[in-house]
């Protein structure tokens, strides 16, 4: 069900919690991913301080061999191909933000969820499950790091989560 942003906000015990929920374009562009990583972002909309959208899900090759062209992505074989991977935008104020500090907010809905339902998930910004990451900053600081000394240069992708390959090696489209 999806309702106007200020009626998505949820009163209880007298004080001041906000929960949100996935709207309808998130819950349609949610809907082909793996039913597992559909559970964490449904659960990780619940936990998040930042109300969210789901930007992507599922994506084609040609839009992936688009992407790598542009820079966007260093990989023909992203999770998206799959069903595997979904990017998530925070919604404040009626628009996406990009914002770093939104989606380390987001990202940490999301580990709390994951690691709440034992579903190993990898964020965009580290490339490493976060359910091992007590610190996430931290996390990011180590992948660049990596990267520095590989002489190459990080990706760190925010709106991306996927799940982990080593757990989920399936090529899952669902039901398409
Ligand atoms: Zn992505």
């Amino acid at each position: 069900m999806s309702t106007p942003n200020p009626l998505r906000r949820v009163f209880s015990y007298g004080v001041l919690t906000m929960t949100y929920q996935l709207g309808k374009r998130s819950r349609k562009r949610l809907a082909p991913v793996h039913p597992d990583l559909q559970r964490v972002i449904e659960r990780a909309i619940q936990l998040s301080d930042v109300d969210f959208t789901v930007l992507e899900g599922i994506r084609t090759l040609e839009k992936q061999k688009r992407l790598v062209k542009e820079g966007a992505s260093h990989t023909l074989k992203s999770r998206h191909l799959t069903g595997h991977a979904v990017d998530l935008g925070a919604w404040v104020d009626g628009e996406v933000r990009w914002d770093f500090g939104f989606y380390l907010k987001l990202a940490h809905a999301v580990r709390l969820a994951s690691i709440e339902l034992n579903i190993p998930v990898v964020w965009g910004a580290c490339w490493t499950t976060i359910n091992n990451e007590s610190d996430l900053e931290d996390a990011i600081a180590t992948y660049v790091a990596r990267k520095k000394k590989q002489g190459k240069k990080p990706l760190i992708d925010g709106p991306h989560f996927h799940l982990c390959r080593k757990h989920y090696p399936a090529t899952y489209k669902g039901d398409v």
